[in-house]
């Protein structure tokens, strides 16, 4: 019989064990052991039940046990330590708090938006990367004490949970989570009713929603729920599913977190008198309407036109792209944007129009009929960053079509590279034995790793078997699951006991399966992989997992040709594909893989995280040089696989990248695992391993990641916020009155003439001298940088490094006529090449490129 209504009865805990529920309820366990510990102690056969979630495990506790409980005093006490050490976790000042007392200006509050969160396994509101990276964000930056709240949607099924038919093929299902089951609290009014946040829908209708506080160490996180009586049918469904609909159902979703959210950070401070944040930081496009809410409210409280509040908002706004896959943006009908923007939902003020062009493509090669959420995030971002260094260059390059006649170079994109949280993603046996036998420095440092009597090479390769064999008896378990809910009896399963050997290569892969990632490269040649996994003196073992999304036939074809090879009887034993990749699967897996795979198509891969995990737990990346291994493979940390860049044909080009995979893993990575000196261990490895551990270590942490936003992006973005928000937004006034005078007398700015001298045989130490003669219009000499653009030149006469000069003005004549001279100092020797170009100037843009407007010399 089916329920109509469901609803959860919390346990009423005793007095002496309130604080389990602080406990259970701020998510900090999910990263630190000893509370875990403090939960399994209860009763370690609920814990491994409830699979390790508090609040499910007190849920669990009937009145006798709890009673038993709070009688036992030892118990008590150490939930009373615990209540402390999480006090002080939350309290203390720490990184954020000493940056900020040598007197650099912080922001005092950054908003971090992202359509999913990745925090724990407990709180399914991840689909892959992009929100494992927003809840490692959100650790790490509690770990670092930077006042962030995060902003996001509370999904009512989360992602869907993956199995697999007997042929092979992925079933999604999508089991209902119950809000008040999670570790959530429901934010409520003075009076104990929901808070509410609504967002209007044409037609008259409205969204409502509820908001959510997860407490992720010290960062607030604000989820939005639109399942609540106060919506209709429809509205209700809006946070159903991540990812689950597409147009209209998407665009919804992203008009409640984006518009949605911002309400919901002013409801959070009004009820809790939390700090506004200065900043805001969108973790891609899919947020990008919180500017346009961020518009409306200094339009409608301050009086300030759309353009002066786009101003306002640019400076203080971050926007980090996360991907070059144009499927990985989303676009929208126009159209469909001006229904939820316009009619009854306009504001006095911001004509449909103005919000319109945000996303509009106008450029050569855009779709002016489409509403484009990571265009209007570079429009909305002052500051912008790509995730690697790499991703930021092709990124500047994807997106220069929006600064026409700036060099690719110049295009305002930064890079941030991505970082992994370490207390979440490595193995406690690996962390316990560092702090044991290194100081905190070298902890810190990475160093104690490169010291080979801190931790021998004997307890090093008998702590990577110790990780291998969990993991092997974790898959076993996950496989013998698949089996059973594939169909098989357990009579048919007797193999599963020896499948996967603690002994053998243990080659990792899991991640999403977008066309891109390539999960079935390795079946180029299924006889090549075949002879690997079966050699009988250097076997390699390969332990698989990923997701495809449910409208993607293509991906789920590619799983099941690739579920289809681990099943065969000769291999089923070396190579296995275990479902439903999750959190949960993903911390057993890094640690216990030897070798870590990734071989996506360059440059597709922004930056990859799953690599950095596995090199954290002393796992050796074999990877295509993209995104992060690109920027930090160093020849001894790992293995590059070689690409075809450049080869057109896709099949030829998979072949190509393919047979190098095959050659590295059978010549260099088994060849190597398998050399064992005579005490039996892998020598070269395992200097293989502290290298990593060593120079990895420090740089793929998220802590590193969290600490160059704030000082890169967060901080400067506090300080053009303040700049141009003081004395009632005087600067953004000004700065939106200047720039509507340069663009629209810009068609009379140009360079007329070039006069330029440099003796007879230029030598290194020469002055070229050079005078520009310009016309501006009605723009004065201060508004504009006349520049040099000089530097080394190719043979087709292209600047292909170069550097600026500003000239200085020296002369005005009439009609808007001026003349500008300097000396450009000639400092290297071959062929060089200079030219003119005149481009905007104030004090308060972010970068010269910002208007995206220049005159070059013709
Ligand atoms: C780290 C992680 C990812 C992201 O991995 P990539 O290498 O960036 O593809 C996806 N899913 C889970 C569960 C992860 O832990």
């Amino acid at each position: 019989m089916k329920a109509i209504r469901r609803f959860t009865v919390r346990t009423l805990l005793p007095a002496a064990l309130q604080d389990l529920d602080e406990l259970a309820h701020n998510l900090r366990w999910s990263w630190h052991a000893p509370t875990r510990d403090l939960f399994e102690t209860i009763d370690p056969h609920l814990w491994a039940t409830v699979k390790g979630d508090p609040v499910a495990l007190l849920g669990a506790l009937g009145p006798e046990r709890l009673a038993a409980l709070a009688a036992d005093e030892d118990f008590v006490a150490q939930v009373r330590t615990s209540a402390q050490d999480l006090h002080h976790y939350l309290v203390d000042p720490r990184w954020y708090q000493s940056v900020a007392s040598q007197g650099r200006s912080m922001p005092a509050a950054i908003a971090y938006f992202s359509p999913e969160f990745g925090i724990t396994s407990v709180l399914p509101q991840y689909s892959g990367g992009l929100g494992i990276l927003a809840g490692d964000h959100l650790k790490s930056a509690s770990d670092l004490g930077a006042p962030i709240i995060g902003v996001g949607l509370l999904y009512g099924a989360g992602y869907f949970k993956q199995s697999l038919t007997r042929d092979g093929w992925q079933v999604e299902t999508y089991p209902v989570l119950d809000p008040d089951g999670l570790p959530l609290r429901l934010v409520r009014e003075a009076d104990g009713s929901p808070a509410i946040v609504s967002v209007g829908l044409p037609s008259g209708r409205e969204l409502h929603a509820r908001v959510w506080m997860a407490a992720v160490g010290r960062v607030p996180l604000l989820l939005l729920d639109s399942n609540v009586p106060e919506n209709d049918e429809a509205a209700r469904k809006v946070t159903d599913r991540l990812y689950g609909g597409g147009g209209e159902h998407r665009l919804q979703q992203e008009l409640l977190l984006g518009v949605g959210g911002v309400r919901a950070v002013r409801l959070w401070s009004r009820l809790t008198g939390a700090v506004e944040p200065e900043v805001y930081h969108t973790n891609e496009g899919h947020a990008g309407f919180l500017g346009v809410e961020r518009i409306r409210e200094l339009v409608t409280g301050s009086g300030l036109t759309f353009e002066e509040a786009l101003e306002a908002v640019r400076a203080a706004t971050v926007f980090t792209t996360h991907t070059p896959v144009p499927a990985g943006i989303d676009r929208f009908e126009s159209d469909l944007v001006a229904q939820y923007f316009g009619g009854d939902n306009s504001t006095p003020g911001i004509g449909v129009d103005k919000v319109l062009g945000l996303g509009a493509e106008n450029y050569p090669g855009g779709d002016p009929t489409m509403f484009n959420m990571a265009i209007m995030g570079l429009r909305f971002g002052g500051r912008a960053n790509g995730v690697s260094l790499l991703h930021g260059e092709v990124s500047r390059g994807m997106f220069s079509e929006l600064w026409p006649g700036f060099d690719e170079t110049e295009v305002p994109i930064a890079s941030v590279t991505n970082g992994v949280h370490a207390p979440t993603w490595v193995d406690r046996r690996l962390i316990d034995l560092a702090a044991e036998r290194f100081t905190s420095e070298e902890v810190a440092t990475g160093t104690g790793w490169l010291r080979t009597d801190g931790i021998t090479d004997t307890e090093l390769w008998a702590m990577r078997h110790t990780l291998r064999t969990q993991l092997v008896k974790n898959a076993r378990g996950r496989l013998r699951a698949s089996w059973r809910q594939r169909g098989a009896s357990p009579a048919e399963l007797g193999w599963v006991d020896d499948a996967l050997s603690p002994d053998v290569l243990t080659i990792g892969f899991a991640r999403r399966v977008p066309t891109y990632k390539r999960l079935t490269l390795m079946l180029s040649d299924p006889e090549r992989l075949r002879a690997l996994l079966t050699d009988p003196d250097k076997p390699v073992q390969m332990i698989i997992a990923g997701k495809s999304h449910p409208a993607d036939e293509q991906g789920k074809r590619l799983i099941q040709q690739l579920v289809r090879f681990t099943d065969a009887a000769d291999v089923r034993n070396r190579i296995v594909f275990l479902p439903n990749y999750d959190i949960a699967m993903a911390q057993a897996l890094y640690p216990g893989c030897d070798v870590w795979l990734n071989n996506p198509l360059r440059p597709l891969e922004a930056s990859g995280t799953s690599g950095m995990k596995s090199a954290l737990n002393g796992g050796l990346n074999l990877s295509i040089l993209d995104g992060w291994w690109d920027e930090w493979f160093d020849g001894e940390n790992g293995w590059a696989i070689p690409t075809a860049d450049g080869v057109e044909d896709a099949d030829r080009r998979d072949t190509l990248e393919a047979a190098a995979l095959y050659d590295l893993i059978e010549n260099q990575v088994a060849a190597r695992f398998y050399d064992r000196d005579e005490r039996g261990l892998p020598v070269t490895w395992l200097e293989m391993i502290r290298h990593t551990l060593a120079t990895l270590g420090p740089k793929v942490q998220a802590t590193r990641m969290v600490a160059d936003y704030v000082q890169h992006l967060y901080a400067p973005a506090a300080v053009a916020g303040r700049e141009l928000g003081a004395d009632t937004f005087a600067g953004a006034r000004e700065l939106a009155a200047w720039k509507a005078t340069v663009r629209s007398e810009w068609p009379n700015v140009r360079v007329d003439h070039i006069e330029s001298g440099v003796g007879e045989v230029p030598q290194v130490g020469d002055e070229l001298h050079v005078r520009a003669y310009v016309s501006l219009g009605a723009l004065s000499p201060s508004d504009v940088e006349v520049q040099v653009v000089h530097g080394r030149v190719t043979e087709a006469d292209d600047l292909s490094t170069f550097g600026t000069l500003p000239l200085a003005h020296d002369e005005a004549y009439e009609g808007g006529r001026h003349a500008f001279g300097g000396d450009v100092k000639l400092a290297a020797s071959g062929p060089f090449g200079y030219t003119v170009r005149i481009v905007p100037k104030h004090a308060r843009l972010a970068s010269i490129a910002e208007l995206g407007l220049v005159a070059n010399a013709t």
